[in-house]
């Protein structure tokens, strides 16, 4: 399967610039509906070690991820298109 994603709908994460796919998952952050990926916040959780306090990077709001990264909803929009554009 290719792996690579479309720059035409600039699909990538606006942290990490890597572009989302079913491997780097788009995540929304709760709080604030800014779009993340997930290695991204998983990234942000292991550096904050046994804080669970993830701040946004575009709004510096806070939200609190319970466990990982993997509890924040997906950003089901994104994978749509994503997948659209892989079939
Ligand atoms: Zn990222
Ligand atoms: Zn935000």
């Amino acid at each position: 399967m290719e792996k690579k994603t479309s720059n035409i709908f600039r699909l990538e994460c606006k942290t990490c610039n890597l572009g989302y796919s079913t491997y780097r998952i788009p995540r929304v952050i709760k709080e604030c509906g800014h779009t993340i990926c997930e290695k991204c916040v998983e990234k942000t959780l292991e550096q904050a070690e046994q804080k669970l306090e993830f701040y946004c990077p575009f709004c510096q709001k806070t939200t609190v991820i319970q466990g990982s990264a993997s509890n924040l909803p997906k950003n089901f929009a994104i994978i749509d298109i994503i997948n659209n554009y892989l079939n």
